[in-house]
């Protein structure tokens, strides 16, 4: 997908993060810190961080599955609204 960068690669699975998501927490870390300062910022976005590992382990629980079907899955990417994990093709 354009316009993300990779981050690393686990079992051939290049994981991705989009612009947008970045813009997002970046966004959410600067509202934040207007609201309670940078131990507020920190706090918060570790949080929101934590919930996008979840949803790292659930793609990851996708291209396993996929593998385990003989499917490839090049990359995950995530995004604002979530991960996509892009499968090679789908089973028919
Ligand atoms: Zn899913």
């Amino acid at each position: 997908m354009s316009w993300s960068l990779p981050i690393f690669r686990v079992a051939g699975i290049q994981l991705r993060i989009h612009v947008t998501f970045l813009l997002l927490i970046g966004w959410l870390a600067v509202g934040y810190y207007a609201e309670g300062g940078s131990a507020a910022a920190a706090g918060r976005v570790f949080f929101i961080l934590l919930l996008f590992v979840c949803v790292i382990l659930h793609e990851f629980g996708h291209a396993f599955a996929a593998k385990a079907f003989g499917i490839n899955t090049p990359d995950i990417t995530l995004l604002p609204i979530g991960g996509v994990a892009r499968l090679e093709r789908m089973r028919p």
